[in-house]
């Protein structure tokens, strides 16, 4: 019978890959302190304030807002911003419905782009051919922890006086020539929910080096106070989007982990680059020379099923995890989801935004169609392994290979799911 693990062959994983997340006496005495001290709420707290003090100067940036999570980072910052009715905010197509769904809560119209082809994170080209009177902003996703082309960007956003956000969930500690994402446009987001690269279970955090942006996006997260005033006074629109000091304690605590583990992915996602690329059929997310540093909040590669048999990625994904290699999911088009092809998403949108065409959302989008049904995605925690694992998942990359026919035998019966991340 087959040599691979999923008809009853030998796992080509031995020992298993580290556990997720990962805490010490570190966390355990600083929650028992936030208890002890009875202190537990965010506002008299200093756990939460000290957290967005190191976390923002880690980044290099003035300012950190602490909020519930990442997505609430997302419409604290558009509301922030001021972005509203009849704007446009550019996104990619290829990422977490969030980056979307943030600009919907705002009542403006998230525009959708295709992706660059070899680092999936969104073209400059297609950015600059999307812009028009309305747009207010760009998002650009780090995705995988790779950061998109910060250089033209920024020079975009500049040149047309709009705003440039990065959305970073993927990305705490990257780097891009050497200095680390989250200051290259007018803020940056960043999720710390339980698959992110530091966690508290939920929790997010804005950052930025704009004095008036702070003084706004504080506000948002905080009912609309300002500092210095009146507890119950409330100036502009604002909800309550303040991080427990809970996880303020837990963060300061994962936050002290960041570089060392940073480190640590990068130079596994560079030793796996260079293992996969001889595996025919397997291409490896491009790592730009100008990414100094990758947190790889997965490492993703590109599987040409010619060179395996013809199997789909779901059988291939379903052959790797039975060899004990983890995956976690990509995302679909964003276009494809329910909410844009039903229309639901015009509910959200000015009377005059919402009876207009969106032409956007009839195009095909190929770069992203590939990034979303043929990229394979190893989750951040086993980039934490050592050398011998990284090996062991090319291994295993190989073996599915030399046996792929096994599975294409087999393939016409039911079709495994891929794991949620
Ligand atoms: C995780 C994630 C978010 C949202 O973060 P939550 O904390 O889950 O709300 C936003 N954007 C991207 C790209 C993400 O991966």
């Amino acid at each position: 019978m087959s040599e691979l693990a999923l008809f009853g062959g030998r796992k080509a994983k031995g020992k298993p890959f580290p556990v997720w997340p990962q805490y010490d006496e570190g966390e355990r005495r600083a929650l028992q302190e936030v208890l002890e001290s009875r202190v537990w709420w965010r506002t008299p707290g200093t756990q939460t304030l000290e957290f967005e003090k190191a976390f923002a100067s880690y980044h290099g940036a003035r300012h950190g807002i602490a909020v519930t999570n990442g997505t609430a980072a997302l419409e604290v910052a558009m509301a922030a911003l001021g972005i509203g009715q009849g704007d446009e905010v550019i996104v990619p197509n290829f990422t977490f419905v969030a980056t979307a769904s943030a600009v919907l809560f705002a009542n403006a119209l998230p525009v959708l782009v295709d992706v660059d082809p070899e680092s999936y994170c969104i073209d400059p080209t297609l950015v600059e051919k999307a812009i028009t009177p309305r747009t207010k902003a760009i998002i650009a996703v780090h995705m995988g922890g790779h950061p998109a082309d910060l250089d033209r960007l920024q020079a975009l956003a500049k040149r047309h006086s709009i705003h440039l956000v990065e959305d970073s969930s993927h990305a705490h500690g990257s780097e891009w020539q050497g200095r680390k994402i989250g200051t290259f446009g007018t803020a940056a987001t960043f999720s710390f929910q339980a698959s992110k690269l530091m966690t508290a279970g939920e929790g997010g955090i804005i950052i930025s080096n704009d004095d008036a942006f702070e003084r706004q996006a504080r506000s948002v997260h905080d009912c609309g106070r300002m500092p210095g005033e009146w507890f119950y006074s409330h100036f502009i629109y604002g909800s309550n989007y303040r991080l427990s000091e809970w996880q303020g304690a837990v963060l300061r605590v994962q936050l002290s982990r960041l570089e060392e583990q940073t480190r640590h992915r990068h130079h596994n996602g560079r030793l796996l680059d260079e293992l996969l690329r001889k595996i025919p059929g397997i291409t490896p997310q491009k790592c730009d020379p100008r990414c100094t540093r990758n947190s790889q909040y997965a490492y993703i590669f590109h599987v040409d099923g010619k060179h395996f048999a013809g199997i789909s990625t779901e059988n291939f994904i379903a052959a790797m995890n039975a060899e004990g290699i983890p995956n976690q999911a990509s995302y679909p088009p964003l276009h494809e989801l329910d909410c844009f092809r039903n229309g639901e998403y015009r509910k959200r949108l000015s009377v005059g935004q919402a009876s207009e065409p969106h032409p956007f959302l009839q195009q095909s989008f190929p770069h992203t169609q590939r990034a979303a049904w043929e990229t394979v995605w190893i989750p951040q925690f086993a980039l934490l392994g050592d050398e011998e694992d990284m090996h062991e998942i090319a291994a295993a990359i190989a073996k599915i290979q030399r046996n792929a026919t096994d599975i294409a035998a087999q393939a016409s019966k039911a079709t495994p799911e891929r794991v949620a991340r």
